[in-house]
């Protein structure tokens, strides 16, 4: 590992807890599927990203995860791709079972963007996503989630309100992801996470993986409510 911490220093990369998985410098070396691996490739990406090289050993050790990282360092597939392995490992859907992997994200266009991801990346395993959030019909969105999807991105709104009239439910999330936590909690849902995440957090097997841009005392604490034992990395540095 003694060059995982001359990588390390190059790409910025910090880690606070002992016996961290060593980076990935090849996509190859992330031991993904062979799903996973034509996607990529297919993609047209050259090497991982910083988070990604160090990200992806550490989701698919099966821990939780907190990764501080700014926008635009390709945070989506650090946790997309382990998860969509993740879903993989689990038995399959049955009639009446909502998802697998739950990823909650502030805002409509986020959501969107990570559905597209997913849903191309997905596709390779015929892994079903939806996205579900506020400002838009419910009709698509109630169908998708009552026909079964291993993955759910929403907003915690809107899908609290699905939650709430029994489309959906949340007894087989092992996956949970909380993206840009920073600003779903300036936005004020701080209350609907809290709520969401009581109905996400009764499977003891479950893996969260948390990722924020910023680390205010907020962030820090909902973090300490929810993650168990948690890897941290950071990316760059914590003064923005
Ligand atoms: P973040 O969530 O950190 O803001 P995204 O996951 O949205 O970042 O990724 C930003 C952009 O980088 C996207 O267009 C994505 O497709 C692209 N990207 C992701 N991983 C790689 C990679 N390994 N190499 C090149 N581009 C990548
Ligand atoms: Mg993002």
């Amino acid at each position: 590992s003694c060059w995982g911490y001359s990588y390390r220093g190059l790409w910025d990369i910090t880690v606070e807890v002992r016996d961290v998985p060593k980076p990935v410098r090849y996509f190859r070396e992330a031991n993904f599927l062979d799903y996973c691996m034509q996607a990529i490739t297919k993609s047209g990406f050259v090497e991982p990203t910083p988070i990604q090289s160090q990200g992806w050993p550490m989701a698919l050790k099966g821990r939780d995860m907190i990764g501080i990282v700014q926008i635009g360092y390709g945070k989506t597939l650090s946790y997309l791709l382990p998860g969509l392995v993740h879903v993989g490992a689990q038995p399959r859907l049955e009639q009446g079972d909502g998802p697998i992997v739950l990823i909650l994200a502030p805002t409509r266009e986020l959501s969107v963007q990570i559905q597209e991801e997913s849903a191309k990346f997905g596709s390779y395993s015929r892994t079903r996503s939806t996205c579900i959030y506020g400002g838009a019909s419910k009709g698509p969105q109630i169908r998708d989630l009552r026909r079964g999807v291993e993955i759910v991105i929403a907003t915690p709104g809107r899908l609290i309100d699905m939650l709430e009239a029994g489309h959906t439910n949340l007894r087989r999330v092992t996956y949970l992801v909380l993206d840009e936590a920073d600003r779903m909690l300036d936005m004020g849902f701080e209350p609907q996470i809290q709520k969401i995440l009581a109905q996400a957090c009764i499977r003891p097997d479950r893996q969260t993986l948390y990722w924020s841009a910023t680390w205010p005392r907020e962030v820090e604490s909902l973090a300490r409510q929810f993650l168990q034992n948690p890897y941290k990395v950071i990316i760059g540095s914590l003064d923005l």
